[in-house]
């Protein structure tokens, strides 16, 4: 603990040297004002010899004059090593030995003054006892003050005058020398306090040096322990303001010289270093300034520094050193190197703002950078807050496994990343993307969202695998939806929903009445599981038909639920949720069950196809489930059709179930081909006889662009598959996927799904109407073909 007022301390604190080393000094100030008190000592025996001794008393001139010299020789004997010589702190028993040599000197000088005056008083005239009494006086106190810093001494000193000259005066009985008492005696009284006050007066001085001594060298352990194994380092700024504790360790982390460092301030060294040069540097400046101004303790501001080339991190801590009476003494303080810290933390700070997958920023960034994009909104200028997810990416993961879904995440945002200029593209979910576009006009802002379903267009090619992702976006914009973060991402997140429910793959904007339909889907998730309990699902039946001639051959079983509030609903308002809960698989076996329930009653050479979801498929038992429908049903298995979606079916799973199933005769349709992640050689390896194209490919067939539908034609046909054009809405459509070659057509132009009832009417009808030529009639009601 480190003492800055000496004052504090007592003798019982002080060490044994320390005790000795006072003392030593004491006789050392005597000793150095030797030469004058000895000077003033002959000169005033030289008057008293002179003047007070009178003629005819030359032999007490000689020997008193002798005796005196001799002490008075004594005392330069002590002087000279000590204070010519600088022999200062010499071993404790030459400092004892001085001491007493000195005390018999001071005590022998004493008594020659006294002798002096009791041989003189009785034989002088009074003018002479005026000059003794006078000079007696005079020596007294001058030696009083020389010998102060040893007390005892000085005591004796004025004892042995004192006492003596009162031994001489007091027996003489006179009024003038009784009076003479009483003034001595006050007189030795003054003497003695005075001394005794001088004396403590050079003893806290003494030990006020001790202290700091002692604290230097502390301060100086300190710094060298402090600094000696660690990147920290101590300085120290005196009143003037330069730096008067230069280590070697500030010297080798500033890359400036010791003796350079020395006459440097502070802030001169902060210049030295470049910290003016950043605006962070810059900042802490001025935080480091105002503190020194207002000599206010500082605590870690951490400055950039360029040290030896080098750019680091300083972190720097001070404190203001000030004595108990606001003297002020400089500064004092740390500074350590923090760059890797620092670094680190800055390096933190960078990983809870990104996606540990992606590296894209994570939902939390997105949600500051969106506050900051609407604080910041010009008049002008509009915020799209759009929400990108990928169709079907869940089945990926399902079925390719996540390692797979996880590299084709890191290839996704990749390529968002380079599509996004100027836009902000953050990772918020599994495989949910939130994008920030700032434009003036919505058109602008749609046009740059739907720029990012462009950029997925090109096939991903993950472990092997070709996989075609696509994506749909929702969005809502500031300030006409709303200028609340929150309530944008939830508008988006609307948009989104109704994006994916009307096809995927598009960009769709929100609308209030988009709540109504998330209030639908709310109340589906809650009603679903007792609507499947009360049976409120039947089935619509779509006419599969040759193309050809328009033989009807089968028909695709389509769900219908039949809300009792809100009336027939199509399978986009359920089926979503139906596989998110898993309510699906209950529900597709309701559905396989009526579906050959209702197709036993059909023509024998009539088969219906049944969808069946990834979850359906790959859950316990599957198999069995079909196989008790048929039984119980009666239904030949050869009359039953699956369609299954490539994303369900790529990976092993479920595959061996549907080799089981298709070794009894159940034929597979592999449905929305063209849509999810095709990989001709896996196809190759999967269990199916129809490959169904999806309508997209059909809606774009043109005269002379039917390349895409002929090539799937193709390899469908290289496989041993038949091919289905899903879709068809125009005899235009007919002809050309006739020319394409395709076997089976399905869409409203045949006919739309119709209610169970119906297909056996249905079938009858288009018996009697099946006329091979009737599609080149060229109107949407063929000549030849019933379209309900
Ligand atoms: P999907 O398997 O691709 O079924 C074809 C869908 O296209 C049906 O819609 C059908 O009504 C519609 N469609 C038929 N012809 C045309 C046409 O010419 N033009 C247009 N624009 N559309 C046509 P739906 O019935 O709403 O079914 C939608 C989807 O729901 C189905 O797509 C299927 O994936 C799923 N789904 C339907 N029923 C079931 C089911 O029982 N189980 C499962 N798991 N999914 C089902
Ligand atoms: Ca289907
Ligand atoms: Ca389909």
């Amino acid at each position: 603990m480190l003492r800055t007022v000496a004052g504090r301390r007592n003798d019982s604190e002080l060490s044994d040297l320390e005790r000795r080393d006072v003392f030593a000094r004491q006789i050392l100030q005597v000793t150095t004002v030797a030469p004058l008190a000895n000077l003033v000592n002959v000169l005033s025996m030289c008057a008293l010899l002179a003047y007070v001794v009178p003629p005819g008393h030359d032999e007490f001139r000689l020997i008193w004059g002798t005796a005196a010299l001799l002490v008075v020789l004594n005392s330069v004997r002590v002087w000279i090593p000590r204070v010519i010589l600088k022999d200062r702190y010499r071993p404790k028993h030459t400092t004892r030995y001085d001491y007493w040599a000195l005390m018999l000197e001071v005590i022998l000088l004493g008594l020659l003054v006294v002798i002096l005056a009791a041989a003189m008083l009785p034989v002088i005239d009074s003018s002479r006892k005026l000059v003794l009494i006078a000079t007696f006086a005079g020596v007294m106190g001058a030696g009083a003050v020389a010998l102060s810093t040893v007390r005892s001494i000085a005591v004796v000193w004025i004892l042995v005058h004192s006492i003596g000259l009162l031994a001489v005066i007091l027996p003489k009985g006179t009024t003038e020398y009784t009076v003479l008492s009483y003034q001595l005696v006050v007189y030795t009284v003054t003497l003695v306090i005075g001394v005794v006050y001088l004396w403590a007066s050079f003893r806290s001085r003494c030990l006020a040096e001790f202290a700091a001594a002692a604290e230097r060298q502390t301060v100086s352990l300190l710094l060298d322990d402090f600094e000696g194994g660690t990147r920290d380092w101590l300085w120290d700024v005196d009143n003037t303001g330069t730096l008067s504790h230069t280590s070697i360790r500030l010297s080798q982390i500033s890359g400036i010289a010791v003796s350079e460092l020395r006459v440097l301030s502070l802030r001169g060294l902060l210049d030295r270093l470049e910290v003016g040069s950043t605006k962070s540097g810059r900042t802490a400046l001025a935080v480091i300034d105002d503190h020194l101004e207002r000599l206010m303790p500082f605590r870690e501001v951490v400055v950039p520094v360029r040290a030896g080339g080098v750019d680091r991190w300083w972190s720097l801590s001070g404190q203001p050193r000030v004595t108990e009476t606001s003297e002020f003494l400089g500064w004092r303080g740390v500074g350590s190197d923090v760059t890797e810290k620092y670094n680190y933390e800055r390096r933190i700070l960078r990983l809870a703002a990104t996606d540990g997958l992606t590296g894209l920023p994570n939902r939390r960034t997105f949600g500051t950078e969106l506050v900051a994009a609407l604080g910041s909104l010009r008049p002008e200028e509009q915020v799209f807050v759009g929400i990108l997810d990928l169709d079907n990416f869940k089945s990926v993961n399902d079925t390719l496994g996540h390692p797979v879904g996880d590299k084709l995440l890191i290839s996704v945002a990749a390529r968002l990343n380079r599509a996004s200029a100027g836009v902000i593209c953050a990772r918020i979910g599994g495989d949910e993307f939130g994008l920030i576009v700032r434009e003036s006009r919505e058109r602008d802002g749609y046009a740059m969202l739907a720029h990012y379903l462009e950029a997925l267009r090109e096939p991903f090619y993950v472990n092997g695998n070709r996989i075609e992702i696509r994506a749909s976006i929702g969005y809502a914009s500031a300030p006409a939806d709303s200028d609340d973060a929150d309530t944008l991402v939830m508008s988006a997140d609307l948009a989104l929903y109704a994006a994916k429910s009307a096809g995927k793959n598009r960009v769709g904007r929100y609308s209030p009445a988009l709540h109504i339909q998330a209030s639908e889907r709310a109340s589906a998730l809650q009603e679903l599981g007792s609507a499947i309990e009360a049976r409120q699902f039947e089935l619509y039946y779509q006419p599969q038909v040759l193309a050809e001639n328009g033989r009807v051959e089968g028909f695709e079983a389509l769900l219908r639920w039949n809300h009792p509030v809100r009336g027939l609903l199509t399978p986009r308002h359920f089926i979503d949720v139906a596989e998110e809960t898993g309510l699906i698989v209950p529900l597709g076996l309701q559905v396989l069950q009526m579906a050959c329930t209702e197709a036993a009653t059909w023509p024998e050479s009539t088969y219906v196809t049944v969808n069946v979801s990834p979850a359906q498929l790959i859950s316990t038992g599957f198999g069995e489930r079909v196989l008790d429908a048929l039984e119980l049903s009666g239904l030949p298995s050869k009359r039953l059709q699956l369609e299954i979606t490539e994303t369900g079916t790529v990976d092993g799973l479920g595959v061996a179930e549907l080799d089981r199933l298709r070794a009894t005769g159940i034929a597979i349709a592999l449905d929305d081909f063209g849509t999810g992640y095709s990989s001709f050689e896996s196809l190759k390896k999967l269990p199916v006889d129809i490959l169904k194209i999806d309508r997209s490919f059909i809606t774009e067939l043109r005269e002379g662009d039917s390349a895409v539908v002929t090539s799937i034609v193709e390899v469908a046909k290289a496989l041993g598959m038949q091919s289905l054009a899903e879709g068809v809405e125009t005899a235009e459509q007919l002809r050309l996927l006739r020319g394409a070659g395709c076997e089976l057509v399905q869409g409203y132009y045949i006919s739309e799904p119709l209610p169970a009832a119906e297909v056996t009417e249905y079938l009858k009808g288009a018996q009697g109407k099946a006329q091979p030529t009737a599609v080149s009639c060229g109107v949407r009601r063929p000549c030849g073909w019933s379209r309900r």
